[in-house]
This record gives C-alpha cells, structure tokens and sequence, in this order.
C-alpha cells in the first residue's frame, strides 16, 4: 500500500467493522475451525477449475457483476467452496462473501442443495453430479483497491472478491478465468492470456493476485528496462496527454534504479491500474506481482505525490509479493496474518521509493533531503510507537494516529541502517545489498524472512556489528532515532526550526481574536494577557494577518530567549500594549548537505543519493 504523502488520511482503509475482525482473531483458524463444527472442515477436492466473469452494459447498469465458477469433482462428499476474507497488502479483514448475491449451484443438470458453513463458505452437496458449475452475483460498488468498483462502462475487480476456493485443499491450482463483455470494451490484466478474453493462473496465489480492469478505459504501454509496461486509466480522458507523457517520464526513471537494487527483473510485463474519481479522498496505491492499482482524487493526478506512488508500489514487486516476511508466506486468506516486519515490507519500501526518485532524478539532492525530513516531521509528530508494535496493530486500525506511522518510521529506519552500514563497512556495503541478500536467500529459496534473516543480513553487510542494541531501542522500543550522530556520519546536518511561542488558546470571537485561556508560565502570561482580552497583534504583526505564522518565524526564529516582544490587546474599552520575553517551541526539522562534511561522509552520501559503494 502507500498513500498521499501529506496524510495518513488518504490510505485509510477502514472497511472491516471490528466487530467482524473481533470474530475472525477470536476464532483460531477463522473459517476452518467454525466448519468443525458441521464436523467437516476440508472440501472434496476438486480440478478443472474454470472461471467465468460477465459485465456488460446490464451489468454496469446494476453495478452487479455475474460470476461462475466450474469444477470437477470424482468424490460424492461435500464441497466447500469460500472466498478470501481480505487481500494481501491491504492488512485488514474484509470477508468478500458479504457483497455476494443470488449463490446457486448446479451439476448434472438440476439444482444442488447448498448451505452457508461460516460467513465466507458455502458447502455444496453434488450427488453424484462430476462437474458442478456455481454462479452468484456480486455487487461491485466499492471504491477501493482491494474490493471491486463498476459503473455504467466499466468494472474493476479484484480476485479475491470473486474467485472461489476449495476450503483445506492446496491453494496450488491451475485456473482459467474467461470474461464476457461488450464487444468493442477492453480487458486488462496481468494474467496470462490464452485467446481473445481467455486467461490462465498456475496457482490460486497468482489467480488472485492480478486484478481486472473491464470495460471503457484508456491504455498504452511502453518498452522501460527491456519490459513492456502498460498504463491503464479509467475514465477514458482523465489523464491528459501531457500528464500522461509525464507518467511515463517519471516511470522510466524510477524502475531501473529499483531493479539495480535486486540484479533482476522479476515480472515479464509490469500494469499500472489507475482509477481517478473524484469521490475518493487522497491517493492509495495496492501492490501486486506484476502490476498495481492506484486510486486518486483528480488533485492527485500529476502531483509532486504521483512518482512516489509508482515507486513505492513498483518496489513492493520484490519488497513483500516476493521477498516477505515468514508470517505472510504463504498467504492464508481466511485469517488476518499479523507480522512485526510490516516496517520492512511498507516503511522499508517507501525509503527505496526516495532513493528511487533521487537516483532516477524525478527529484534532486535537495528534493530527498525534503521528503526525508517530511518523515520525520511526521514520526515527531505522532504518539511514541515502535515500529514492531505499529506493524502488528496495523490490522485493528489504531485511532491514535500510530494506524500507519511504519510507513514514515520504517523508511527512517533504513535511511538510518543504510547509513550505519556505509560507515562501518567504510562504504563498501549497503541496504541494498541487504535487499538483494534476503531476496535470494529467503524468495528465491521459497520462504520468507525472519527476524534473525534480517539482522543477520543488516549485520553481515555492516562486518558483523552488532545491531542488537539498536533494535531494542528504535525498531522494537520507543526510543527516537540519534539523527544528530546518524545524519553527520553521511554528511547531512539537521537543522529544527524554532518557533516562537505565545501560550493562549483563542477563538475567533464577535469583535476579533479572543484570548480563551493564557497557559502558566508562558510568555502570554509574563506580559499579563488575560483570557477575555482581544488580540491585535504580537510583535507589530496583526493576528489578522494570513501570513501570521510565517512573519513570525521569519521576524524573531533567530532572535534570543527572553528577548522582548511587544503584544498589542484590546480590553474592554482599552488599548493595551504589553511586553511578554520571547519563548520557542521545537518546530519543523529541514535537512540538507553539510559543507564541513568529512571526505568518508561525503562517500556515504554520494552512495545513498546514487545507489553505490566504495
Ligand atoms: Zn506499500
């Protein structure tokens, strides 16, 4: 996943009620073990598994899309048939089978008896019939890059919503998927095709891993690294040609650096999904293995936020569909599958998307400094959380603001590691051969990483420094990140802003800016404001004034402690000027080069900034 990079707001994805997560997390094993109680909890197997997805303009026009799933079966034990209850990347439960409508099961030609095993099952009885074909309708009404969307000319849908499972048996079965639509619509997926609309998947995994756009939507595509990469954008026309153009610029340049980090590509051909309406608040993109699905306000289209959004989603390609943490491989799609390492998955990830865009030079040197320091605005910010614990609690959607603070932390804590590294290998190693590392000893070996994979590899690559300590107090405790002493080593100096401190709380009141209540101790209360008063301006600049903030910043953030600062207030019939001494509250950090940096540090830099050692 990854969002608007102004707030967290805009990725929020808070579909699943608790309630519904409450019952899954209560129930080990979620659906397998409420089908115990029917005493049967694995479904006959079956094969030949055949797909069937229709949208037309009727369809569009219900916003229902007609899904059909055949199968074969050599046994007269029951079937059980469910759908995911969420979708990977989107780390919340969902249960899909509330969206499905008119279920009906049919073999040898009459109806089957069926009933409901858990809220996400449906166990079918054959008798006797050797292929059954299941069909139901679903109701494509949700904007959301996990769920399905339709309107009058066009469907998105992912497979999880719709694509049925034998319950208990390997997930490890080859698929077809046919769509029906109109004519002159078009279908695009990163599914293998086998004729005109005729796809194939070799396993469940991918079958559910490649989303479908069908309908009325432009689409172009282009050679980027020696691959095809496809641009797809619905409605027809929202992305205009210049801003397409664009796109493109900006994908060129952030794909090959990520492919250096890991020495290969891993996809043949790589789609970009985009859906712009203007329902939709903010901008998220959902990863998937050889493509991604961005959802954006038309705002967004365009934005400095655009190029962040394809890189972080492109990275996730090998960061976590392929290289991912041992809790999630393989994917179990009936229970929530909470992980620690999430910050390596997401927040990792939205590191490389930085160094992405500066290695690529979407952004410059000083463009990095500024996304970076926007993290750490952001971390500073936020209620004290460690980054364990915030991957964990992602599932339950924290309202304390912590919800998605792996994402910023997370990136932080690889700038933070990528430096120590350099500096302890003398910048001959780096995170990126940390990524690369684990990519080839955990994916390519079929499994995934755990923590001991991690920090052996963060240490190997730092000549076996111990990173124990750091682990205990940044990444599974609380405390924040040394920058002072991290940044110097890689020759970058972080300065805080300060800015100057009133103490009152105000409201706009009948005759102007009203002080409600004068904090103890501050400098409001030393000139003697008092709540009641009126406040005309602080140090000659009018309150009115909308640049109020900046003037101040600008006029005393140099100036001394205690230094004197003239307060105009009206009471009641009386214009009063007092004089409060000048307090400062820790503002906005800002990062850039450091001149006095150290020949080493300036190697660090130049390394992090281009992508290289030595
Ligand atoms: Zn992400």
């Amino acid at each position: 996943m990854h969002r608007s990079s102004t707030s967290s707001v805009a990725r929020l994805r808070r579909f699943a009620s608790l309630a519904q997560l409450a019952a899954a997390m209560l129930i080990p094993g979620g659906a397998r073990a409420q089908s115990a109680m029917h005493g049967d909890t694995v479904s006959a197997p079956i094969r030949d598994v055949h797909y069937d997805v229709t949208f037309t303009r009727a369809n569009g026009d219900v916003r229902l899309v007609d899904v059909a799933m055949s199968f074969s079966t050599t046994s007269a034990a029951p079937v059980l048939l469910s759908l995911p209850a969420w979708t990977p990347g989107a780390y919340e439960i969902s249960n899909f089978s509330r969206w499905v409508t008119g279920f009906d099961a049919v073999g040898a030609g009459r109806k089957l008896s069926w009933e409901k095993l858990d809220y996400d099952t449906w166990r079918i009885l054959p008798a006797g019939a050797k292929s059954v074909r299941v069909s139901f309708r679903y109701v494509a009404d949700s904007l959301d890059n996990a769920m399905s969307w339709a309107t009058q000319d066009f469907l998105f849908f992912n497979g999880t919503n719709v694509f049925l499972y034998a319950e208990g048996q390997p997930l490890e079965f080859p698929a077809t998927v046919a769509v029906h639509t109109e004519p002159e619509w078009r279908v695009a997926t990163g599914m293998t095709q086998t004729a005109p609309r005729a796809f194939s998947a070799s396993s469940y995994h991918d079958l559910v891993d490649m989303p479908f756009f069908v309908g009325r939507f432009d689409v172009d595509s282009a050679r980027v690294a020696g691959r095809w990469v496809r641009f797809a954008s619905y409605p027809a026309g929202a992305v205009s040609p210049s801003t397409r153009s664009a796109a493109w610029d900006q994908l060129q340049r952030v794909i090959p650096p990520e492919i250096t980090v890991f020495g290969e590509t891993p996809w043949q051909n790589y789609t970009v999904f985009e859906i712009v309406d203007s329902t939709f608040a903010g901008a998220s993109g959902l990863e998937h293995q050889s493509s991604h699905v961005d959802v954006l306000a038309p705002s967004y289209v365009g934005s400095d936020f655009q190029p962040s959004l394809y890189a972080h989603e492109i990275f996730h390609s090998w960061n976590v569909k392929r290289l991912r943490p041992a809790e999630m491989w393989p994917y179990q799609y009936w229970h929530p599958q909470p992980t620690p390492w999430l910050w390596v998955s997401e927040g990792i990830t939205d590191y490389y998307a930085d160094l992405a865009e500066v290695r690529g030079g979407v952004v410059d040197e000083r463009g990095f400094y500024a996304l970076t320091a926007e993290k750490m605005n952001e971390v500073a910010a936020a209620v004290p959380v460690s980054l364990r614990d915030a991957s964990l609690d992602t599932w339950v959607h924290p309202v304390d603001g912590t919800e998605y603070i792996y994402y910023p932390k997370g990136s932080l804590a690889g700038l933070a590691l990528d430096i120590l590294i350099r500096d302890a290998s003398n910048n001959a190693h780096s995170l990126d051969e940390v990524m690369r590392g684990l990519y080839q000893a955990d994916y390519k070996k079929g499994r995934g990483f755990t923590g001991a994979d991690w920090w052996g590899a963060v240490s190997a690559a730092a000549g076996g420094r111990s990173f124990a300590d750091f682990a205990a107090r940044h990444i599974d405790g609380r405390e924040p990140f040394p920058w002072d002493s991290i940044l110097t080593l890689a020759g970058i100096r972080i300065r805080q802003e300060r800015v100057p401190r009133l103490g009152v709380l105000t409201q706009p009141g009948p005759m102007g800016i009203v002080v409600v209540n004068v904090q103890e101790g501050s400098a409001a209360a030393y000139a003697g404001v008092r709540s009641g008063d009126y406040l005309e301006s602080v140090g000659d600049i009018s309150v009115d004034d909308q640049q109020f903030g900046a003037k101040m910043r600008a006029k005393y953030g140099a100036s001394a402690e205690g230094a004197p600062l003239p307060i105009k207030v009206r009471r009641g019939m009386e214009e009063l000027t007092l004089t409060a001494r000048l307090q400062f509250a820790p503002g906005d950090v800002t990062l850039e080069a450091d001149p006095a940096a150290t020949p080493k540090a300036v190697r660090i830099r130049t390394g992090m900034l281009r992508g290289t050692t030595g």
